[in-house]
């Protein structure tokens, strides 16, 4: 780009000025002559200025005015830099156009708005699904549009790794999952999405395993029965009272089976837990204590439980025996003979503090992040020589989401493992 420099300023001056004071002092007429000279510059100055000004605020042209010598080169600037400005808004035009073309192939509502909750902008499918008004609701508090309680707070716990599900606010036999992201400076965007028949699915699954299991327990009480009194009119030694053994070794097994499923489906199906309720943990360990010493003295091996006497919880005490008899029955079912399991609960700065150490088996890493899937065994055989199913650990993962608190695990093959969790502070009685 050509830049008017000083030098050339300069030399402007000089080819109109010199020949005038050349002039005015042969004819002395120097001051006549400057002051004729001066006026003209600054009208000719003054007419360009006013065509600029005409053009900038009056003339709708896009071309620019005819200019000379610095004028022209001015007229030159603006015109390059208005260019410079058009492209990128037009390129900008392009990117929000981009995105809005994008967000509204997306099967999913989409609003974008302001940190503080102002809505900047929405697709058609937001006013589908959430009942917007565009351009309406421009500028509008979204927490006006979506009143939910559970939505306010979540907008206002600004912490949005876990989305959230809710019946849609224009109708109630919808259930939309929001998610929420950060999204360019100070902007938030929100993606709703319909997930009634997914759930619908899943509380079917549900309820089909809950009912199974369920029917079930008769016709294996009435077996039960019928098994103890075949096991006394057996005798020993023969080869009846060893397939009577077996029966009853395996309609026991299909008992706990059936009673793990079924404490499985009622934790996932509880919506959230009655905090109004008082767990004494203390207690209920001494209770899995002495079930474990039990156990453990049966393996000759060493149980430890040190054990918080103040540190109470609120909510479900059903659930909180399973989270932590699971967890203390496995260590001791996976700890060889003469092993040593230590358990601990205490308060810690988080909240309140499980832990349960063993010196046993120790499980692989390869196998650690599926290990609370459901049905989900290490070594099989081995299992089943401790009557497991595979759901105690998926039960654990299930009941400590209800308190916000996850489970994990640290092992190493051959020589222990450790299954923790944190319960947080809120939850503490
Ligand atoms: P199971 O009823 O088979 O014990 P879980 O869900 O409780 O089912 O555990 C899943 C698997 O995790 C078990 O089959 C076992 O292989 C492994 N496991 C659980 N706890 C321990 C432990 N303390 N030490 C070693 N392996 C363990």
């Amino acid at each position: 780009m050509k830049i008017y420099s000083w030098k050339q300023l300069i030399w402007a001056l000089v080819i109109v000025y010199l020949p005038l004071l050349i002039i005015g002092i042969l004819f002395n007429c120097l001051t006549e002559l400057l002051l004729a000279a001066f006026s003209a510059h600054i009208i000719w100055h003054y007419y360009y200025l006013k065509k600029l000004n005409d053009w900038l605020w009056l003339s709708k042209s896009t071309v620019l005015p005819q200019g000379r010598s610095e004028w022209e080169h001015a007229f030159t600037g603006i015109h390059n830099m208005q260019q410079r400005h058009r492209k990128r808004r037009n390129k900008l035009a392009d990117v929000i156009s981009r995105f809005r073309e994008g967000s509204e192939a997306l099967p999913d509502a989409v609003v974008v708005f302001r940190k503080e909750g102002q809505i900047i902008w929405c697709n058609r499918l937001a006013q589908f699904q959430l009942g917007f008004k565009w351009p309406e609701d421009s500028g509008e508090n979204i927490t006006n549009l979506i009143r939910h309680p559970d939505f306010v707070g979540y907008l206002k716990a600004d912490n949005f790794h876990e989305p959230l599900d809710l019946t849609s606010p224009i109708n109630p036999d919808k259930i939309l999952e929001f998610r929420v992201m950060p999204y360019a400076k100070h902007q938030r965007l929100l993606i709703v999405r319909d997930v009634t028949s997914y759930r619908q699915m899943d509380e079917m699954r549900r309820q089909f395993v809950a009912n199974v299991s369920h029917e079930l327990r008769t016709p294996l009480t009435v077996l039960q029965g019928y098994i103890e009194i075949l096991e006394m009119q057996t005798e020993e030694n023969s080869y009846q009272s060893k397939a009577v053994t077996v029966l009853d070794q395996q309609t026991t097994r299909m008992c706990s089976l059936v009673e793990q499923l079924m404490t499985l489906s009622k934790i996932e199906g509880a919506p959230s837990i009655d905090l109004d309720q008082h767990v004494d943990v203390p207690a209920l360990l001494t209770q899995i204590k002495n079930e474990a010493v039990a156990l453990g003295d049966k393996k000759v091996m060493s149980v430890e439980f040190e054990i918080q006497d103040d540190l109470l919880l609120l909510g479900d005490q059903m659930q909180l025996r399973s989270v932590m008899a699971n967890l203390v029955y496995n260590a001791i079912n996976y700890t060889p003979a003469k092993g040593s399991v230590k358990v601990v609960w205490r308060s810690s700065a988080q909240g309140a503090y499980f832990c349960v150490t063993d010196n046993g088996d120790g499980i692989a890493p390869e196998h650690i992040l599926h290990l609370t899937e459901r049905f989900y065994r290490v070594d099989t055989s081995r299992s089943r020589d401790t009557g497991g199913s595979g759901l105690g650990l998926s039960i654990v993962k299930h009941a400590l989401t209800h308190y916000d608190s996850e489970l994990n695990i640290e092992s190493t093959l051959g020589e222990g493992s450790r299954f923790f969790f944190v319960i947080p502070q809120n939850y503490l009685a």
